[in-house]
């Protein structure tokens, strides 16, 4: 029987085989449903933690107002306005749903935008803004505290005015950069913070020289009253060790010592900002307005490092989801 039939089929021109051997394949193999609809559940779980509440008003009176597109539709009875699932999410009115998962596994890899662009077969400013929506809505998440022994220390990038990445077309020569821009050339100055229960925080305090203050702005809250705080021997540490009343214990680098009484030492943080240079090199520089994104990113990564792919994959979806952000174009280019 089907013998007969593929007989016939070698008489079809080459353009009308694949066109039968596509619409064989979708019978045989439907797409499956897309993993966003899969994760759904898990997303609106994250989202609605604490109960069901309006995404515009935040009201907890809200409705089940039927589905759209198989996606469930509230109503809320206080604004008047509806929302679902993943409204105000950074994938909410997205022209490619089909592609945001593939987007955030290529996000999971840390893949450039020249890269995503070619793979998803995106315009490149495109990739641009979904990158810097996801960003900016798992930043929104904050950081985890940090408890016990908390090594910090400051690691500098240096300042770029580059509009954005994608104005990089080629890669400049190492030097080339220095030269133009002389002594104007000023360093960011990144605070790295970690615990050793394998919290992070990585954030950008300043330019040139971090005060305490500068040093407070991005940790104080973070880290908890009862912390120790490990540093290299930098006045401004010791200021701020003071200024939270935390313990504090110093080593001094300067006079080779490395580790005090067998566990004071801020080696895991300098290892970090190892990992953060070497990772953020293939950006080849990044708009320091933007730094605090890619720091996200990396910290992101590095502390979900042991996790298999498909479940940071899912992670970085939900956290993506999990708060109401809502960034447009013009908010991105304002910033
Ligand atoms: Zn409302």
């Amino acid at each position: 029987m089907w013998e007969g039939v593929y007989q016939e089929f070698s008489e079809l021109t080459k353009s009308e085989q694949l066109a039968l051997f596509n619409a064989m394949k979708q019978d045989l193999f439907p797409d499956e449903p897309d993993k966003i609809t899969k994760l759904l559940k898990s997303i609106r779980e994250a989202r609605f933690a604490s109960g069901l509440g309006c995404v515009h008003c935040g009201s907890t009176s809200v409705k089940r107002n039927g589905k759209y597109r198989s996606r469930q539709r509230y109503l809320c009875n206080d604004c008047g306005k509806s929302f679902n699932d993943m409204t105000n999410t950074p994938f909410s009115g997205s022209r490619y749903p089909e592609k945001w998962v593939k987007y955030i596994e290529l996000m999971v890899e840390g893949y450039t935008l020249p890269k995503i662009a070619e793979r998803l077969k995106i315009h490149i400013s495109t990739a641009f803004y979904w990158r810097h929506k996801i960003l900016n809505a798992i930043g929104s998440l904050g950081f985890n505290q940090l408890q016990g022994i908390v090594e910090s220390d400051e690691t500098f990038f240096r300042e770029s005015m580059k509009g954005r990445e994608i104005t990089h077309r080629k890669a400049k020569k190492r030097g080339e950069k220095d030269k133009k821009r002389g002594i104007s050339n000023l360093k960011i100055a990144v605070v790295v913070a970690q615990d050793r229960n394998g919290n992070m925080i990585a954030r950008k305090a300043g330019t040139g020289r971090v005060k305490a203050e500068e040093i407070d702005t991005v940790l104080g809250e973070y880290i908890h009253p009862s912390s120790l705080l490990c540093t290299d021997t930098a006045t401004n540490y010791k200021k701020f060790a003071k200024l939270k009343g935390l313990q504090h214990e110093t080593v001094n680098g300067s006079q080779k010592q490395r580790v005090k009484k067998g566990i004071f030492h801020i080696q895991h943080v300098n290892n970090s900002h190892n990992r953060l240079k070497g990772w953020m090199e293939r950006f080849q520089g990044v708009a320091t307005k933007y730094l605090d994104n890619y720091l996200y990113w990396f910290r992101w990564l590095d502390i979900g490092k042991n996790v298999a792919f498909e479940k940071r994959v899912e992670q970085m979806l939900i956290s993506a989801c999990q708060k109401s952000n809502h960034t447009t174009v013009n908010i991105l280019r304002s910033i």
